[in-house]
C-alpha cells in the first residue's frame, strides 16, 4: 500500500505538477499493442465463467455474455428489503491497494466469498485516442479496494469469475461508460448489475448523480474536483486515493436505501395521489387506512418487487451494450461541429477544416493520442481561418504542437489544395492539382497580391527567434492597416485567377504520414 499512497501536501502538489507534464505513457508498457483502426470491435475472452452458451471465436464481434444476459433475472434474495443498514465510514475501513500478481489473488479470493460489491473506474482520455482505464475501485461491505489496472493491465480478466457470476450483485453507479471500459481494455463483462442512477431515475428523483445521493441519503457532500483528474499518475496521492475510494464505499449503503425506497414508493405514491384528491385533511387517516390494509400492503409490496425489478431490467440493458470502436467517419463529427461554430467559413476553409479533421484522426489513431492533443479545436480553426500559405505561417498558428510541425508539408498541401478552390463554385470540382497549386503559390509570392503574416518583416524575425507570443496581435495591426481580410483578399486572387480547374486529387499522405 505505502508504494501508492503519499500523505504529505507537497504531493498534492506535485501530481498537479505532474497532471500537466508529460507522464510517460502507461500504454507502451501494455503487452499487447492497443490498436486503432477503426474495424469491428473484437471481444477479448479466452475463457467464459458462468457460462450458459459455448464461447463463440468465429462471432467475436458480438456480446459473448448476450444469452446469459437475455436468460437473467436476479435471485430473491437480492429483492429482500433490510430495514436497519449500518453506514462505516471511510475512516474505520481498510483501504487495500491492489497492484501485484499477489494482491490480485488475495482480492479475487475475498470478492469471491462476497453477494454484493460495489465498482467504478477511473479513465483518461487526453494521451490516447479510445481512452484508457487507469483504476478500478471495488467496495465490499468490510473493504474498499484500489487496483491498478494500468500495473495489472492484462491479468484482470479473472475478475470475470465475480463479474459474471449472476450470484454475486455488482453495483455501479452509472455504469454506461464503465461496462463498455471494461470490455474494451479487459474483456471484462457483468451480468447482476443494479445501477443506483437507474434505480434514481425509477424513483423519479431529478438529480441522479452520486454527489446528490452522497447527500440525500448519507448527508455527505462530496467534491468532484478530481473527476477530470489525469488518472494515470502514479504514486496517486492521498486525496486522489479517497476521491477514488468515495466513488465506491458509500454506494452498497446507498444500494439499500435505494431499495427501501423502491420498495416503500408505490404506497407512497398512491398517499400522495390521495391528498392531491381529498386535501390535507384526510391524509392521517388514509396513512392509517393504508397501513391496516392488508390488501393495500400486498399491493404495495408487489408494486415496490416491480419497481426493483424494474431497476434490474434496465441495468441489464446497460450490460448488453457492446464496445465499439469508433468508425471511420469519427472525424465528421468534429467537422461538423466546429463547421457549425464557423458559419462564416467559405468553401476553402471548409475544404480545409474537414482535410484536418480527417487528418488529425489518423494521426490520432496511429500515435494513440486524443485528436485534440494532435491539434486542440482551436488552433486547427486557426489554421483554417488563415490558411497559411506557406510553412513558417503555419508554424505560426500553432507553436507547441509537435504533431504539426512533424506533418507539415502535408498540412502545407492541405492549405495549397484549399487556397486553389473557387470560391464561386463547389469544393470537390475546383480543387487544384498539387503542382497547380504550387505555382499559384509562387504567382501570390511574387505578385504579393495577399498578404501573410508570415512575409511581413515583422513576423519574419518572430519566426527567426521562435518566440511568437501573440500572433493574433500581429494579424490585428495587419488588419488594420490592409482594411480587407486576408481571407478575402486571397479569395478575390482565386477567383480572378481563371485557372483550369482538374479533379480533385486527394491529398498525399505518403508525404509525412
Ligand atoms: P466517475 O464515474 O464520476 O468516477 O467518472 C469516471 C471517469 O469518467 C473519470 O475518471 C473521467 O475520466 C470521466 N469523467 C467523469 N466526469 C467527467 C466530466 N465531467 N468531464 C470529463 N470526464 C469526466
Ligand atoms: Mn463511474
Ligand atoms: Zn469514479
Amino acid at each position: 500500500m505505502a508504494s501508492v499512497v503519499q500523505s504529505n501536501s507537497t504531493s498534492n502538489a506535485r501530481s498537479k505538477l505532474k497532471d500537466k507534464a508529460d507522464i510517460q505513457k502507461p500504454q507502451v508498457n501494455f503487452k499487447e499493442k492497443i490498436n486503432n483502426d477503426p474495424q469491428p470491435f473484437l471481444h477479448k475472452l479466452k475463457e467464459k465463467p458462468y457460462s450458459l452458451n459455448p464461447l463463440s471465436f468465429q462471432e467475436r464481434d458480438s456480446h459473448p455474455y448476450e444469452f446469459e444476459l437475455e436468460n437473467f433475472t436476479p435471485d430473491p434474495i437480492f429483492l429482500d428489503v433490510k430495514n436497519d443498514v449500518p453506514l462505516f465510514p471511510l475512516s474505520k475501513t481498510p483501504l487495500i491497494i491492489v497492484d501485484s500478481t499477489e494482491r490480485f489473488e488475495h482480492l479475487l479470493q475475498d470478492l469471491l466469498l462476497q453477494t454484493v460489491i460495489a465498482v467504478d473506474l477511473e479513465h483518461h482520455d487526453s494521451r490516447s485516442y479510445q481512452g484508457i482505464t487507469c483504476l478500478m475501485q471495488i467496495s465490499t461491505c468490510k473493504s474498499d479496494y484500489i487496483v491498478d489496472t494500468l500495473k495489472l493491465w492484462d491479468q484482470l480478466q479473472p475478475l470475470n469469475q465475480v463479474f459474471c457470476n449472476p450470484k454475486i450483485l455488482k453495483i455501479f453507479q452509472a455504469a454506461e461508460n464503465d461496462v463498455l471500459w471494461l470490455q474494451r481494455d479487459f474483456g471484462i463483462y457483468v451480468v447482476n448489475l443494479f445501477d443506483t442512477c437507474q434505480a434514481a431515475s425509477v424513483l423519479g428523483f431529478e438529480r441522479k448523480g452520486l454527489a446528490f445521493l452522497l447527500q440525500h441519503y448519507c448527508q455527505i457532500r462530496i467534491s468532484k474536483c478530481y473527476q477530470r483528474a489525469d488518472w494515470r499518475i502514479r504514486p496517486l496521492s492521498k486525496e486522489m486515493l479517497n476521491y477514488a475510494r468515495g466513488d465506491t464505499h458509500y454506494l452498497i449503503y446507498i444500494y439499500e436505501r435505494l431499495k427501501q425506497d423502491l420498495n416503500s414508493c408505490r404506497l407512497r405514491g398512491k398517499l400522495e395521489s390521495s391528498i392531491r384528491e381529498e386535501g390535507k385533511e384526510g391524509f392521517l387517516e388514509k396513512c392509517q387506512e393504508l397501513k391496516s390494509s392488508k390488501a393495500n400492503q400486498t399491493t404495495a409490496k408487489n408494486t415496490g418487487v416491480k419497481r426493483m425489478l424494474e431497476v434490474w431490467k434496465n441495468s441489464r440493458s446497460i450490460c448488453l451494450r457492446r464496445y465499439k470502436v469508433p468508425p471511420k467517419e469519427t472525424y465528421l463529427k468534429s467537422y461538423n461541429n466546429l463547421a457549425q461554430k464557423n458559419k462564416n467559413f467559405n468553401k476553402q476553409q471548409l475544404y480545409a477544416l474537414q482535410e484536418l479533421c480527417a487528418w488529425r484522426d489518423r494521426v490520432a489513431r496511429d500515435e494513440d493520442e486524443s485528436p485534440n492533443f494532435v491539434i486542440p479545436n482551436y488552433m486547427l480553426v486557426k489554421i483554417t481561418y488563415h490558411l497559411p500559405n506557406n510553412q513558417e505561417g503555419l508554424l505560426h498558428c500553432c507553436s507547441h504542437a509537435p504533431f504539426v510541425q512533424q506533418h507539415l508539408l502535408h498540412i502545407h498541401g492541405i492549405m495549397l489544395k484549399a487556397r486553389a478552390i473557387n470560391i464561386s463554385s463547389s469544393a470537390s470540382k475546383e480543387a487544384r492539382t498539387t503542382s497547380e497549386t504550387k505555382q499559384q503559390y509562387k504567382n501570390d509570392r511574387k505578385r504579393k497580391r495577399t498578404f501573410t503574416f508570415a512575409e511581413s518583416s515583422k513576423s519574419r524575425r518572430l519566426t527567426k527567434n521562435r518566440a511568437v507570443k501573440d500572433v493574433s496581435s500581429i494579424l490585428k495591426k495587419s488588419a488594420r492597416v490592409r482594411k480587407t481580410s486576408r481571407v478575402e483578399l486571397t479569395n478575390l486572387a482565386c477567383e480572378k485567377k481563371s485557372c483550369a480547374t482538374t479533379k480533385k486529387e486527394k491529398p498525399s499522405q505518403s508525404q509525412n504520414m
